[in-house]
């Protein structure tokens, strides 16, 4: 007998019907004779609905009270799908984040699980249900507060639960068949992906593919948690995400996949003295604000001028708090200005086996060149190279460059619902 854990997101719990179709599936996962968790998404985009009613009614939530407000949408599937689920014959229990034993620190809106303790959840099992979890919140123990980790948050979650309860696996249900080499929405020829590595998959998520979120995949890798990203309107095998162990020898594909993101900007100080410290100077002050920058680029100063160019990209939301921060310290870093640009994007092309490939890079800058694509920033890390563009060339550039990699698949990728959003 097997321990499986199952996540569901919001598109294949969208409507009633929805939620009966799930419940059959996981029925039929406990009849094969599987000890069988679940963890669920609010339905549809009832997470987003939420939020757009808090701002209706006061324009800056505090994090206390919008947590409680967002958990509802978990709770009311929970319920939905252990009824359905007793209606086919089969026992099922509901529990809150809090009740399954995910203890949080206090950060409303982005807590980090700190403990794991499926006690609830395990006399469940032991008693022949199957248990129903909502993802994505937890509780503090000093506040004995309601918490939510992020959105997306209900990954890690199934992940926790699956490392705490020693599952086999983590099946994360989605709307599409798996991981894909890029955004099938944006790349029709985009093909699945059979098997990739963590290491790939955290490039890949931390680049902006959204099937699964990075801190859920961070979580999985550190305890070595097997993922298997499938579909729910289907049987097909996913993608099955492994941790390699040390000295193991995996085939290495040269790219795996190409991600955009689109929720980045980009500021250039501008005219920074181009003497030691001035870089230090700057980013200890970013630091501060708590914002996460990714990439950064320093021109070479002019020899007239003595003055440098320091661009660095970060997420859009984050802004105009680094703005601020910046202006106010002008005086003390002396730099000439500042400038904000949010239109740009950001496509990295990843793969495990770069680390022994020439010429990667040579060829994803002539397949932009081709396409009359400019690039206006360059980072790279040992399995990844990432650009920046215009954003409204972004979806251009990523077509080209999955096929200039020879990525494109001869069917088209099929979208089986959600909207994405
Ligand atoms: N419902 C939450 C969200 O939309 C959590 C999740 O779906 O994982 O972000
Ligand atoms: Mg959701």
């Amino acid at each position: 007998m097997g321990l499986i854990v199952q996540k569901y997101g919001g598109s294949s719990l969208a409507d009633a019907e929805s939620i009966k179709r799930v419940a059959k599936r996981i029925v039929e996962t406990r009849k094969a004779g599987n000890e069988v968790v679940v963890v669920v998404s609010a339905m549809g985009d009832t997470t987003d609905e939420l939020l757009d009613l808090a701002e209706q009614v006061a324009p800056i939530a505090t994090g206390r009270e919008l947590d409680m407000l967002l958990t509802a949408g978990e709770r009311i599937s929970m319920a939905l799908l252990a009824m359905a689920i007793k209606s086919l014959g089969q026992e099922a229990r509901s529990y809150t984040g809090s009740q399954a034993g995910l203890s949080t620190d206090a950060r409303h809106g982005s807590a980090r699980i700190v403990e794991v303790a499926p006690i609830r959840v395990r006399a469940a099992l032991d008693a022949g249900a199957i248990a129903i979890v909502a993802g994505f919140q937890g509780f503090n123990r000093g506040t004995g507060d309601i918490t939510t980790l992020g959105r997306g948050g209900s990954d890690t979650t199934a992940v926790a639960l699956a490392a705490a309860l020693d599952a086999d696996v983590c099946e994360i249900y989605t709307d599409v068949d798996g991981i894909f080499t890029a955004d099938p929405r944006v790349v029709p020829a985009a093909r699945k992906i059979d098997r990739i590595t963590s290491e790939e998959m955290l490039e890949l998520a931390a680049a902006g593919a959204k099937v699964l979120y990075i801190r859920a995949v961070e979580y999985a890798r550190r305890h070595g948690v097997t993922l298997h990203v499938r579909s729910s309107f289907n049987n097909n095998e996913g993608t099955l995400v492994v941790n390699p162990k040390e000295g193991e020898i995996v085939e290495e594909s040269i790219i795996s996949g190409v991600a955009v993101d689109l929720s980045e900007a980009k500021i250039t100080v501008v005219g920074v003295p181009d003497v030691p410290g001035k870089a230090a100077q700057i980013f200890t002050l970013v630091a501060s604000t708590d914002a996460n920058i990714d990439m950064i680029v320093q021109n070479v100063s002019t020899a007239a001028t003595g003055l440098a160019d320091i661009s660095f990209t970060l997420p859009k939301s984050d802004g105009a708090r680094v703005l601020k921060a910046l202006e106010d310290s002008k005086d003390q870093t002396g730099f000439h200005s500042l400038q904000y640009d949010d239109q740009i994007g950001k496509l990295a092309l990843v793969g495990a086996g770069m680390r022994t490939n020439a010429g990667v890079s040579a060829r994803l800058f002539t397949a932009l060149f081709e396409a009359g694509i400019n690039i206006e920033m360059i980072s790279t890390s040992e399995i990844r190279i990432s650009v920046v563009t215009r954003a409204d060339t972004i979806n251009e550039a990523v077509r080209v460059v999955h096929s200039a990699f020879g990525l494109d698949a001869e069917d088209l990728a099929k979208v089986h619902g959600g909207t994405g959003r």
